[in-house]
Formats: C-alpha cells, structure tokens, sequence
C-alpha cells in the first residue's frame, strides 16, 4: 500500500496502532463523560498499626464502566495525566476524600487517623494547587492534620525548589506528605533531605518478594533504616501475608496496608471495618 503511494511516502500508521490510538481516544472520550455524569467512585483502603488497629485510609479511585466493566486506575490515571483530564479528576477525588476524613474525624474523635491521597504530577505542578487544597480543605472542614497527600519521586525531575515551596506552604496549614512507591524512582538522597516529607512508602513490589528475594529484603530494612535516620514514619504497601508483615515489624516498621487487612472498600464496607477495628482495640 505505503509502495503504491510512491517510494517517499511515510507511512503513519499500521493498522495495530492504528487500533491502539482509536481505543484510547474513545476511553478518553468516556473518561470524560463519567467525570461528568459521576460514575466515578472512591475506594478506601484501611491503614493499620502493629496491633491491627485502622490508622488510616488511602483513597483510591474506581471507575466503573457501563460496558467495559471495572476499569483499573494504572490504565485511566496515566491517560487521564496525558489529556490533562487528570486536573478535573484530581480536584474531584481531593473533595470527595476531604468530604469523607470530616465524617469520619468525628467518629474517630480524637485517636490518630488520617486519610491519604494520591495527587499526580501535572496536578501537583498546577500553579494554583495549593489553593485549591487549600480552598477544598475549608469547604470541607476536613481537618488539614489529617490529611496526607501522597507524591511520587517522578516528580522530583523538574524544579525541585518550586515542589519543596508548595509543599511547606501546605505543611504550614497542617497537611503531611508521603513519599509513595518509595525505591521505583529517581529520588536521590539529598532531595529527600530537603523535601518537607512525613512518610515514606516502602513499595509493594520490595514487599512482595520480601522473604525470597535477600536483595528486597535488603533494600526495605533500607528504607526503613532511612526514614529512621530521616525522622519519617515509614509505611509498607502490599502487605498480602503475615510472615511479610512480621518480617517487616522485625525490621521496626509498623504501619501496613495490603489486602492482609483489607482491600480497598466501599465507604460502607469501610466503615464496618473501622468499627470492627474499635470493638477489637
Ligand atoms: P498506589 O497509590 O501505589 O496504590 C496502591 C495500589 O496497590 C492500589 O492499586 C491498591 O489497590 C493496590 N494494593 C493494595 N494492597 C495490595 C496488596 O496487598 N497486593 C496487591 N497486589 N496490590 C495491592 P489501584 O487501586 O489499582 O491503583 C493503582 C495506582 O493508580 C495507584 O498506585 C496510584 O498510583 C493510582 N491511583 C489510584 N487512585 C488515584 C487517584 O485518586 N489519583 C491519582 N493521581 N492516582 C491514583
Ligand atoms: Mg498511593
Ligand atoms: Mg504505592
Ligand atoms: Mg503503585
């Protein structure tokens, strides 16, 4: 065909790619669409202590489908980062979870719990993120000490003092940050010395060969020795069994999530959790 066209004809695309690019063009299209019409949903997945006790929730986003079914966050987040609809989708999840941490602030009265947030790295650069976080957070009246927002070392690529501004401004009002899937990236050392972070998160994939794989083992007793060093609080994710969370206590961290405890959950399903977390602790 490209031949028939003459010899210094480019050709563009073959049919498979030209596939791939007419499905995510009609995915962005519905994206779009169920961010208007609300079809988005937020999970919640319990955090907990040495004791088994909820210490907190990281919101993770759902969207259900109403023909592709269940489609998961590591396929819509990064189109949605690249069409930038990660902007209107990212405010919605902010006010969604700040909206819920007031309900539940007030059942947890005054024991420690905190929900966590995951912003991307076009959000986090808009100009006027920190208001708006700012601006959800009195709308809300979610308490700022509760709130945690969870960054990536991705973003440490680009104008590292420009994060570290935004990031104090928000610490003044109260707001922590987490450094999630901590040992994937890029962070060096002295970055992570400068940044404002509360927490590290030691990534699942460290956790998941954890009792196998001595170099895992070695690179989370790191990470738990550097957050120690650091005076931040350290959390494991993808804490599936609980040889992988003794392992983990025996190397003093102890904050976990993972399917262990819970997978993330519906608001109602969450909130028998929590009870059933109280009435045991
Ligand atoms: P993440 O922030 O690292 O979230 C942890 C992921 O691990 C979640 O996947 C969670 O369901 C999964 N997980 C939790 N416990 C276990 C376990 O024990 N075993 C295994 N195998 N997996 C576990 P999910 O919900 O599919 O989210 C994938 C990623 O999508 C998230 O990774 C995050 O990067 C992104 N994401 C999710 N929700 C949001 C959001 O609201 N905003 C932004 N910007 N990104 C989001
Ligand atoms: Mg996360
Ligand atoms: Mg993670
Ligand atoms: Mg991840």
């Amino acid at each position: 065909e490209a031949k028939a066209m003459g010899r210094n004809t480019l050709r563009f695309f073959d049919p498979q790619m030209q596939a791939v690019v007419t499905a995510r063009a009609s995915l962005e299209k519905d994206l779009r669409e169920a961010l208007q019409r609300n079809q988005l949903r937020l999970f919640y997945q319990p955090q907990v202590d040495a004791a088994g006790a909820v210490i907190g929730a990281e919101a993770l986003v759902r969207w259900q489908h109403p023909q592709r079914g269940f489609v998961s966050p590591a396929e819509f987040i990064p189109l949605a980062e690249e069409t930038g609809l990660i902007l209107p989708l990212g405010l919605w999840v902010l006010e969604s979870a700040c909206a819920q941490l007031a309900v539940w602030a007030e059942q947890v009265g005054t024991r420690r719990f905190t929900v966590s947030v995951n912003v991307s790295a076009r959000q986090f650069r808009q100009p006027n993120f920190v208001d708006q976080v700012l601006a959800v957070l009195a709308s809300s009246g979610a308490d700022p000490q509760r709130l945690k927002l969870e960054l990536t070392e991705s973003m440490l690529l680009d104008n590292v003092q420009g994060m570290i501004d935004r990031m104090g401004t928000l610490k003044d009002h109260g707001v922590g940050f987490s450094l999630d899937d901590f040992g994937t990236g890029y962070s060096s050392l002295s970055y992570l010395k400068r940044l404002p972070l509360d927490q590290l998160k030691i990534d699942q994939s460290f956790v998941r060969d954890l009792l196998t794989d001595p170099n895992d083992e070695v690179i989370a007793r790191t990470i738990i020795a550097l957050a120690s060093t650091l005076g931040l609080s350290v959390i494991a994710e993808g804490v599936e069994t609980a040889a992988q969370r003794d392992a983990l206590a025996a190397q003093g961290c102890h904050a976990y999530q993972g399917y262990l405890f819970s997978r993330p959950l519906p608001v109602a399903d969450f909130d028998a959790f929590l009870a059933g977390s109280r009435e045991s602790g």
